[in-house]
This record gives C-alpha cells, sequence and structure tokens, in this order.
C-alpha cells in the first residue's frame, strides 16, 4: 500500500485555549485524519485535513447497528520542547482487535503510525505544556454505509481528532468514591467487553447516572454471570495491593486490555513488587480490608493514569481504602508513568517514541 498521506492547508486557524480552561475533550485542534473504506478500493485517500464536521446518510449503518470503534491516547510535551507519544503501537494493535471483532476491516499499522506522526508533527503547537497537560489522540472508525439492514457494513470511515486536555487532578491525586455494581452488568464473556467499541459505554451510563446520584464517581463493575468477580472500574482497569501483593483481574475476556494497566504490571516487576493478574472476588477485596491488610486501591487508563480509590460502597456495606490519601505506591506509579511519558525521568522500556518534527509540509 501507498503509504503517503495528503495535506490540505487550513484557510484560517483556530485560537488556541490556555492550560486553565482546557478540561477533558472540550477543545478540538486545526486539523483531523481522514480515510475511507469502501469494498471495492479497500482503505483509501489517507487525508491531513482541516478539523471539519462529517456529512452521512441517516442510513450510515453506524446510526443503527452501532458499528463504531475507537482509541485513546496521549502526546505529551518534554522539558525541552519535543514532543513524545507513549506506547502507540499498543494502540494501534488493539484498534485491529476491535475492527476484527466488530467486523471492520483492518487497518495498515504502518500508516497509522504514520499518521499519528504526522498530524502530530503538524499540530505541535496544539501540544499544551502546562503540569499533568497533554494532547488526547482519539482515533475512531464508524460504518457510513447507508443500508439498513443488518450485516457488516462495506463503507467506513476512520478519523483521528486531536483534544488538548487538562491535568485530571489539580496538585494532589484526590481518592474517588467507588459504588460496586450490583444490578447492572459491564460485559459479558463472548460478547465485546474486551475491546473499545462505542456500545460498550453506552451500556454503562445507567449505572453510572444512578452511582453519580449516590454521590460516587464511578462504577466497580462486576463479572456478568456470577455477580461476584471484580471486572473494571468505569473506564479503568483496577489493582489492589493486599498485605504487600498486587492483584488484578486477569483479562478473561471481558475486560479491557488497557496500556496503562500493562505498563503498571511491567512497572512493579521492574521493581521487584509482587504482582499477579487473577481472578479477584469482591468477597476477598472486603475480607482484605477486614483483616487490615487491603493497603492501596487504584485504577489505571490514559485520561487520569493512576487514579487512587478512598472509598467502596457494596450493597451499602462502606469501607475505606488509605485515609482518603493517596498511596505510596500508587504515587510512585503515578510519578514514574508521568515521568516517563514527559521525559522528566529515564525511559527503561522504550515506551516512548519522539514526534517532534517528522514531516514539515
Ligand atoms: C480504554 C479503557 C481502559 C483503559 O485503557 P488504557 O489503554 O490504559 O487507556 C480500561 N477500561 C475500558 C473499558 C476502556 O475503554
Amino acid at each position: 500500500m501507498d503509504h503517503s498521506i495528503q495535506f490540505v492547508e487550513a484557510t484560517s486557524l483556530k485560537q488556541k485555549p490556555s492550560s486553565e480552561e482546557l478540561g477533558f475533550g472540550r477543545f478540538f485542534s486545526d486539523y483531523m485524519f481522514e480515510m475511507d473504506y469502501s469494498a471495492e478500493a479497500g482503505w483509501h485517500d489517507p487525508r491531513i485535513v482541516p478539523y471539519h464536521p462529517l456529512t452521512l446518510e441517516p442510513s450510515s449503518m453506524v446510526f443503527h447497528y452501532g458499528q463504531a470503534i475507537f482509541e485513546g491516547l496521549k502526546a505529551y510535551k518534554t522539558k525541552d520542547g519535543h514532543i513524545q507519544l507513549f506506547r502507540p503501537t499498543k494502540n494501534i494493535t488493539r484498534l485491529n482487535k476491535s475492527c476484527e471483532r466488530l467486523c471492520i476491516p483492518k487497518v495498515d499499522e504502518e500508516l497509522m503510525l504514520k499518521a499519528f506522526k504526522e498530524l502530530i508533527s503538524i499540530e505541535k503547537d496544539w501540544v499544551p505544556n502546562g503540569d499533568g497537560t497533554s494532547l488526547y489522540l482519539r482515533p475512531f472508525i464508524i460504518a457510513t454505509e447507508p443500508y439498513l439492514g443488518v450485516r457488516p457494513a462495506r463503507e467506513y470511515k476512520l478519523l483521528i481528532i486531536l483534544s488538548p486536555v487538562g491535568a485530571y487532578y489539580g496538585d494532589q491525586l484526590a481518592p474517588v468514591k467507588i459504588y460496586v455494581e450490583e444490578h447492572y452488568v459491564r460485559a459479558v464473556l463472548g460478547g465485546v467487553g474486551h475491546v473499545k467499541t462505542a456500545g460498550n459505554y453506552a451500556a454503562s451510563l445507567k449505572a453510572q447516572e444512578d452511582a453519580s446520584a449516590k454521590g460516587y464517581a464511578q462504577i466497580l463493575w462486576l463479572d456478568a454471570k456470577e455477580n461476584k468477580y471484580v471486572e473494571e472500574v468505569g473506564s479503568m482497569n483496577i489493582f489492589f495491593k493486599i498485605n504487600g501483593e498486587v492483584v488484578t483481574p486477569q483479562l478473561n475476556g471481558s475486560i479491557l486490555d488497557g496500556v496503562t494497566r500493562d505498563s503498571v504490571i511491567d512497572l512493579l516487576k521492574h521493581w521487584n513488587v509482587p504482582v499477579r493478574e487473577t481472578r479477584i472476588s469482591i468477597k476477598e477485596v472486603f475480607e482484605a480490608h477486614a483483616r487490615g491488610e487491603l493497603e492501596e486501591v487504584f485504577g489505571s487508563g490514559t485520561a487520569a493514569v493512576i487514579s487512587p480509590v478512598g472509598e467502596l460502597n457494596w450493597n451499602g456495606d462502606i469501607i475505606t481504602v488509605g485515609d482518603q490519601k493517596i498511596g505510596p505506591l500508587s504515587q510512585r506509579l503515578y510519578d514514574a508513568i508521568t515521568g516517563i511519558q514527559t521525559g522528566k525521568v529515564a525511559d527503561p522500556f522504550d515506551w516512548t517514541l519522539d514526534v517532534t518534527s517528522v514531516k514539515v509540509y
């Protein structure tokens, strides 16, 4: 496949927001990447074009049957002005895993990486440099074929949009309160819980709304079959430090294979901290707390990196973890991962990819 990406220059550029007003996913940069698929031509016309609204047929299959997948990763600015991505090939591989499960034609992984690099290179001034800020990349694919029959679509669009995002937390990583969900489930074995598809999020909103109304920031999902085993928290993977050992749910087919999760496990191994991927029941977590052995609980994901958990509510049974403060291991992981991402500390795993000046148009 020819990997050249066409570039269409914008006639005017937007005013960039200040670091303070960023938040998450509210501002979008001047350009986006776009590529189309048809059964006849395959993936074709890769291009970087001014950010613009899409025109789609109301009969586009994505609106009816939900063939939509996405990814999320960040570009960071280093102290010396370089821009780097964190483990981007993991996201590209996962995108193709999602494609496979949703019957969407896979994309060329080299072309995707080239698209990331060129888009960021063009948009380098959109990478904010405030503490904790970054440029979020949101690649996604939607089924665009105008047809109401139920089968995999024969036309798709792949887009990558960029959003400068603010620090998830202020100076302190504030522990969140988590509601253990017993009524709704997120994903079943054999379903789509292990891939990043839009429907998983649509299905989770009701439980999230109910939990918010009770004053909880996130949901802790249990397995759909027995309502016993811990799966994930909101859009993050989850870790428990129990009596010196870190445990996290194993990738069982309904849990998302998080890049941050994988990085946490690698770091813990590197530090010789015992870590185990296993099946863990919510009862075991509460029992560990009762024995005084539940030392830390934290979520992991691209958005927050490490999110300490300060309280768990399971059916009205409430436990608090770590005195509403972030635990030392959670802090160490946060500092190590964000340090590598922003080039403040050495990167012994070769996780970062410098994309500072890939191509000048
Ligand atoms: C994206 C996501 C995660 C976190 O994955 P990262 O690659 O670490 O960002 C965890 N759970 C779900 C359901 C997700 O969609």
